[in-house]
């Protein structure tokens, strides 16, 4: 891709706008970069411009748009933007990060999407060849963008390099040559009700990942997700299926509680479940997606093994906090959506005491009932969505509404006896009362262990 004196805009100046960006000013690109917030909003990000770019802030300029060679286009920023559209009629290329990179990127590469556990999956798939001893870049919506670990200067990296990349729906609409060696999805549940039109649409973006795929590269696909299922009559790549519940006659899949792979006449027993670190059933899944994965890259089985013994998860996702007199307390900030805070419910034997809440994004709480009548015995509540969620779940379980998390944390605390869980599982954004989840589970966090102290 001939980047250099052609003139660029860049759509969004977050993350992956602002990696975008240096890479193709300092490949000598004209860049102008465009964003909704203000300058003064935006201020840390023009900070980190490696070189001076011709900035549109506060309000998008359809001229910016008209007088591009291309646009790159954040996943942040909705594909309908007036301003795109018109482009697109013009035959002016719009395209994601990912695309961007893909264009100069040499080595392998890994692509992994689904509704849940794409950051677990991505993870432990970085780490099984780390454990193997390969060389592997983990990125994307994990750590930093895939354009980030390019060097603008010679525009690769090692050809030996293997590409592990998370990839939302969002990074996935705007793609054109981008092509996975092995694409996985996970799983599909609804999410983004607020930008996709309906399903279908959400489904049609989680399956552009095996857009220019053929015979020599693999989909990985959940046999157990009756989305995914659908999706292996029209791959022309090379379908990988992995199932938690059924014997495959090719993929991988679980056996006498084993771990088993078949492929090409091939049989390999891989390990036992229960030496697994991991908790619950759905990383159980995650786990069986990324043995397909090292397994069609070749990587050592006593590396895999050593990885998924080793494991203990990534921070906010089911992460152990701490043990305080028999009570265990779990941080799931990450659970923003009913299907893992579902999955919490059912990685857990113990009687729950589940915090719950944050910005509705329209879900049906009422989907927890069954399981929250079976396993929560108390269901404490905070954020925007409270009413919602006691009015759907609120004769199921006893709930309390908290002001905020140092309260909802001592409240489950005082409903809890030892051999009790607390776990906070949100089914929900955070944006009402934190920054993000990041920021609500590490105020989880220090809510809890504030306990210690009183
Ligand atoms: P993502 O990157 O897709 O958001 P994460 O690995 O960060 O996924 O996990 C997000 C949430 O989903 C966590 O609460 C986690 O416990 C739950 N989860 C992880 N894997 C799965 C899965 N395979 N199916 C359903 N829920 C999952």
């Amino acid at each position: 891709m001939q980047v250099e004196g052609k003139n660029v805009l860049v759509v969004g100046l977050a993350r992956s706008g602002l990696s975008a960006a240096n890479f193709l000013l300092k490949r000598g690109a004209q860049v102008t970069i465009t964003d909704r917030k203000t300058p003064q909003e935006l201020e840390g990000s023009i900070a980190q411009l490696a070189k001076p770019a011709q900035l549109s802030l506060g309000n998008h300029c359809r001229e910016d748009f008209l007088r591009s060679d291309f646009i790159i286009l954040s996943p942040g920023v909705p594909s309908d933007l007036p301003e795109l559209l018109e482009a697109r009629t013009r035959n002016i290329p719009v395209y994601s990060e990912v695309e961007l990179a893909y264009r100069f990127l040499k080595g392998r590469l890994i692509g992994v999407t689904g509704s849940n556990g794409k950051t677990t999956t991505a993870t432990l798939i970085g780490k099984i060849f780390e454990t193997a001893g390969l060389d592997c870049v983990v990125a994307g919506n994990i750590g930093a963008p895939l354009i980030q670990s390019l060097n603008p200067s010679t525009g690769s990296a090692p050809p030996s390099t293997t590409y592990v990349v998370e990839l939302s729906s969002f990074q996935l609409e705007n793609i054109e040559q981008f092509r996975c060696d092995v694409a996985m999805i996970l799983n599909v549940s609804p999410d983004h009700q607020d930008r996709y039109r309906d399903f279908n649409d959400y489904l049609s973006a989680k399956k552009q990942i095996f857009l220019n795929q053929s015979g020599g590269q693999y989909a990985v696909l959940n046999a157990d997700d009756p989305h995914t299922l659908k999706m292996v009559a029209d791959r022309r790549a090379m379908t990988v299926l992995f199932s938690r519940t059924q014997v495959l006659r090719q993929g991988v899949f679980l056996h006498d509680q084993r771990i088993k792979i078949a492929w090409k006449g091939e049989k390999i027993d891989l390990m036992a479940a229960g030496e697994i670190r991991l908790r619950g059933s759905h990383n159980l899944e995650n786990v069986l997606a990324a043995t397909a994965a090292g397994f069609l890259c070749g990587v050592d089985q006593e590396a895999m093994a050593e990885t998924f013994r080793d494991f203990a998860g990534v921070e906010h996702r089911l992460e152990p906090v701490l043990n305080l007199g028999g009570v265990g307390f779990y941080n799931d900030s990450k659970a923003t959506n009913i299907q893992s805070t579902l999955q919490a419910l059912r990685a857990f034997s113990e009687p729950l005491v589940l915090i719950m809440g944050g910005l509705d994004k329209g879900a049906d709480f009422s989907a927890l009932a069954p399981l929250m009548n079976q396993k929560v015995k108390r269901l404490i509540l905070l954020g925007a969505a409270g009413d919602r969620i006691e009015a759907a779940l609120g004769e199921d379980v006893p709930t309390i509404r908290a002001r905020e998390m140092g309260q909802a944390v001592q409240m489950a605390y005082e409903h809890a006896v030892s051999g009790d869980v607390v776990v906070l599982s949100p089914g929900c954004a955070s944006f009402d009362m934190f920054e993000d989840f990041e920021d609500r589970g590490r105020v989880f966090k220090e809510a809890v262990q504030a306990l210690k102290d009183v």
